[in-house]
């Protein structure tokens, strides 16, 4: 549910800024775990958003998910290897302003980044 109003508010903000695509960082994880990151769910949500902005519509709007048949570990592999500042990545389901490490969230990032046999560069940060 709350994709819907994270990618209205990134659409109302690609109307304002000449935006032709928004992109989400959803993986094959998360299409399991998650609706509303589902591949029924982003055509909808794109048929409404376009539906509701002619400068979306003219303009083509898209919403890409390049990472959406990747695993959680494959992505990490990947950003490691294109070298990504993994440290300036969040992946916490609870305000703050570190990891809170017990969420889900923060759950699946530490066994992602083990899976991908890549140093989570804030584990160290640990509490
Ligand atoms: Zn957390």
């Amino acid at each position: 549910m709350k994709n819907a109003v994270f990618y209205s508010l990134a659409a109302a903000y690609a109307e304002e800024k000449g935006a032709a695509c928004i992109i989400g960082g959803h993986n094959a994880d998360d299409r399991r775990l998650f609706d509303d990151t589902s591949d029924e769910f982003f055509a909808s949500l794109q048929k409404a958003i376009t539906a509701s902005s002619p400068r979306l519509r003219r303009r083509g709007l898209k919403i890409l998910r390049p990472l959406k048949d990747k695993s959680k570990p494959e992505v990490v592999a990947l950003a490691a290897g294109i070298g990504v500042p993994l440290e300036l990545t969040w992946s916490c389901h609870r305000s703050g302003q570190e990891h809170c490490w017990r969420c889900d969230g923060c759950r699946r990032r530490a066994e992602a980044f083990q899976a991908a046999g890549v140093p989570d560069p804030l584990a160290s940060k640990k509490v």
